[in-house]
Parts: C-alpha cells; sequence; structure tokens
C-alpha cells in the first residue's frame, strides 16, 4: 500500500499526461491507475485489482498480453542488435522481411514501407509523400487534403490538423492551412429521412465531388479516410460508400489515403479495412495492431505508382530527405514480424469476423429494445452502442449530463473497461482479437449492468 501511494503521489508531480484533466488530477480530484500486469484480455492494477480490457488497450493490443512468443522475440533481438539505424541503405533481417511481407500484404498495389513509431508520426509521413509526390511530377499547387468530420487520423501537426475532432485543434492553433473537411458517413444521424444507405452514400460522394469542384481540382492532393471510422464514434461505412468516394477521388486525380492505424491486421475481420470494403489506396497507415503494441512501431505503405516518381526524381532531386533516428528500429520490426506470425498462423482476421459477429448479437440482444439505445452498431471486434433519451428525435443527451462518462465509469467500477467515445454518447468496444466467446458475454454483462445503473 505504502508503495502505491509513493508512486501516485510520484506520478502526481511528475508526469504530464495525456487527454487528462490536469488540475482535477493535481488537485487529488481523479486518482492515478497504476497498471501493472496483463495477461489474455485482462489488465492488473497495483492493487490487485483485475480488470477485463475491452479496448485491447487503445484498439491496439490485438494478439491480447502477456504473449511469450513475442516477448522473447523482442529479448532475442535485444541481444542480438539493440539498434542499429536505416539511414543510407543500412539494414536488419527482420526488415527486410518485414518489409517484404508488408508490401505482399497490404492492400493496393504496394511498393516501398517507410517505418516511424506511431501512427500520427506515419499520417505526417504521408503529408509529406503527398507533397512531395506532387512537387516531383510538377504539380506544385496540387497540395490540400480533405479529410472527414470526426476523423481521427493523431495528434501531431499536421495529423493533429487532418483530425475532425474539434476538440484536438482547440487552443493548439489546429488545424493548419491546406486542410478541408467532407462529411461523416454515419447513417443513423445524417441521413435524411427515409434516406436508404445507398442513396445517403451517394451523396456523400456527391458533397465530396463538390467540394473538390469549389476548391479547384488542380489544388486537391489526397483524401485521408479510416476504413471503418475510429475514435469519431465506431462508425462502419454505408453500403456503397467507398465505390462511390473511390470514383470521385480517381475523376480528379486525388490519392487515398487509407488510415488502416485500428483496422489493420483484423480488426475489422478481414486482413485490412480496405479488402473489406474493396478500397485500392495509394497509400496506406499502419500502427497499433503492427506490433499489437508490445513496441512502438507504424510504417506507412506507398504505392507503386506514388514510389515510382519518387524514385525516378532522384537526379533532380537528391536523396529522400526524410526519417527518424528510430526508423526501422530492430527491435520494433522483430516484434512486428513475431506478432504477424500470430496474426497468420492463428487467422486472426478470421477470428475476428466470427466472434465479432457474436459481439454485435450479444450487444443487440442487451440493448436493442433499450428504449436509450439510439443505435448498436459495428464490424468485426469493434462495436459501440449509441445512447440518446429518446430514440424517435435522436436528439443527444446534453453534454453536461455526461452520460457516456458515467456509464463507462460504471463499467469500470464493475471490472470493465469500455471506451466512452470522446464524441457524443457512445459506449466504444474494441477488446483484443483473441477475447473468447465466453469472455464477450461477460463483457456484455457487465456493460448492460452499467447501463441500467446510469439510466
Ligand atoms: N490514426 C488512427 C485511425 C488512429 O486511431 C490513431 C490513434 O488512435 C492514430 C492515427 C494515431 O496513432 P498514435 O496515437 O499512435 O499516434
Amino acid at each position: 500500500m505504502k508503495r502505491v501511494v509513493e508512486i501516485g503521489e510520484m506520478d502526481r508531480r511528475s508526469v504530464l499526461h495525456p487527454f487528462t484533466y490536469l488540475k482535477d488530477y493535481a488537485e487529488g480530484a481523479s486518482a492515478p491507475t497504476i497498471v501493472e500486469t496483463g495477461k489474455g484480455v485482462r489488465i492488473k492494477d497495483a492493487s490487485g485489482r483485475e480488470y477485463i480490457d475491452g479496448f485491447a488497450g487503445l484498439y491496439c493490443v490485438n494478439v491480447g498480453y502477456g504473449r511469450t512468443e513475442v516477448a522473447e522475440a523482442i529479448a532475442r533481438q535485444a541481444y542480438k542488435l539493440a539498434y542499429y539505424h536505416s539511414y543510407a541503405a543500412h539494414t536488419t533481417e527482420e526488415l527486410a522481411r518485414l518489409s517484404d511481407r508488408l508490401v505482399k500484404m497490404a492492400p493496393g498495389r504496394m511498393s516501398k514501407v517507410f517505418f516511424g513509431l506511431s501512427g500520427s508520426d506515419a499520417n505526417e509521413t504521408q503529408a509529406k509523400i503527398v507533397w512531395y509526390y506532387n512537387n516531383l511530377r510538377g504539380k506544385p499547387a496540387k497540395k490540400k487534403i480533405i479529410a472527414r468530420e470526426r476523423g481521427y487520423h493523431g495528434c501531431s501537426v499536421v495529423s493533429g490538423s487532418m483530425t475532425g475532432l474539434s476538440f484536438y485543434h482547440d487552443h493548439m492553433d489546429l488545424p493548419v492551412a491546406g486542410i478541408l473537411r467532407t462529411g461523416v458517413p454515419h447513417h443513423y444521424r445524417g441521413a435524411l429521412p427515409g434516406e436508404t444507405e445507398e442513396a445517403f452514400s451517394e451523396r456523400r460522394a456527391n458533397e465530396l465531388e463538390a467540394l473538390i469542384l469549389a476548391e479547384g481540382p488542380e489544388t486537391v492532393a489526397a483524401l485521408i479516410a479510416e476504413p471503418v471510422l475510429g475514435t469519431g464514434g465506431i462508425i462502419p461505412p454505408p453500403s456503397g460508400y467507398w465505390p462511390r468516394i473511390q470514383a470521385v477521388l480517381k475523376k480528379y486525380d486525388v490519392l487515398l489515403i487509407a488510415d488502416e492505424v485500428i483496422c489493420g491486421f483484423g480488426r475489422t475481420g478481414a486482413m485490412f479495412g480496405s479488402d473489406l470494403y474493396g478500397m485500392v489506396p495509394d497509400l496506406v497507415t499502419v500502427a497499433k495492431g503492427l506490433t499489437s503494441a508490445y513496441v512502438p512501431l507504424s510504417a506507412s505503405i506507398v504505392s507503386e505508382q506514388v514510389y515510382e516518381v519518387m524514385q525516378e526524381a532522384t537526379p533532380q532531386v537528391g536523396a529522400f530527405s526524410h526519417g527518424y533516428t528510430y526508423s526501422g528500429h530492430p527491435i520494433g520490426v522483430a516484434a512486428a514480424n513475431a506478432v504477424l506470425d500470430i496474426v497468420e498462423r492463428d487467422d486472426l482476421p478470421g477470428q475476428a469476423a466470427k466472434k465479432g459477429a457474436y459481439l454485435l448479437g450479444r450487444l443487440n440482444a442487451e440493448f436493442e429494445q433499450n428504449p436509450i439505445v439510439g443505435e448498436v452498431r459495428g464490424v468485426g471486434m469493434m462495436a459501440a452502442v449509441e445512447f440518446v433519451p429518446d430514440r424517435g428525435s435522436k436528439v443527444p443527451f446534453s453534454p453536461a449530463l455526461k452520460v457516456g462518462a458515467r456509464i463507462s465509469q460504471a463499467a469500470r467500477n464493475r471490472n470493465l473497461i469500455a471506451r466512452a467515445m470522446p464524441h457524443g454518447d457512445i459506449l466504444g468496444f474494441a477488446p483484443p482479437l483473441t477475447m473468447s466467446e465466453a469472455e464477450i458475454d461477460e463483457m456484455v454483462f457487465i456493460a448492460k449492468a452499467a447501463v441500467d445503473e446510469v439510466l
């Protein structure tokens, strides 16, 4: 107990925590959770309390906690060669193997992989590659990047600007110039009365086309989008959405950046979200599930078409002048190879499809008839329940009531981590893909008790 108090005091004194109410924490109104161990789908805190992790950390520990084969791969690489850089064509066997593997696995016709450490920096890299590509092919005005309302692409300067949730911008001088916004494809909230999913998708595609035409196609470089919108509310696309959006992009020579940071490596029930929806991206961003978060690693995967332009420009522009000390870090890539071995050997995408259907069925069974549940939605092992005071009008609860946060807290008091999504009153589920049906039952049972307690 003394140790727990000491850690807490030290933490309160010294750590600047992300997404934390600073004054509340500093003044003791909220307490730290000291997370100590993880095994399977559960984590344990320093007081010995165990939680079922219905959100896989931050939708990232896809293979579950405590996998010895991943820990051993990390240790083996640390003993053998903890670090060397990948500048000027230095490499390691694990780096070459992982890149080859990703080029073959990824959607679209991919050519090369650039490694970073987070989804944010990988999307920052994608923006730079898009700008570089258009400079190199003599289109210096074609630079604007379209992102979607409620899309989440990270927190760094450009990725944070592409993120379409305003509280990530407020007081931080974001977004920077050159980022355009198009509508979120949420049929439940955005459709007109009686509008079918197909018709709604058509309208969203028409809006995208109108935006490109209004800005001038010669100024618009790319659209960045998550195949299934994640942090903005776990929103699978309505039917017909992606084919229509891609037709517009193709028409105006606008690149598609598929942000697969959450969707990649099985979460949607396919290896990539793009595979599920027939997307053919020009650039693909992955992170999270790439190493199941055992160590930080991200990748920006570049298509043949884009890479070709970069390579051919070498005589004029010299070296590709972008890179991090830790690009292709040997321990990161070794962890990724060990994780992808599990993903492929155990068919985690197939498991996610099957267990995701079970999860959605269980959520529907418990919540569909509940008068304060507006929508139960999901695909693969990502699902959400959206709460409204009145199903008919769909008008949201007053934010002051903090309904989503209170339900999430009530779940937590019952040892379940289910995330209150940052926009609206939405409870999100994105457990490890290895979660069993019995554990899904346990999770949904607790979530229902939490909802009954709050509403
Ligand atoms: N892109 C998507 C779709 C994400 O969900 C996230 C993080 O949640 C990011 C990018 C940013 O990744 P990171 O937090 O590793 O910077």
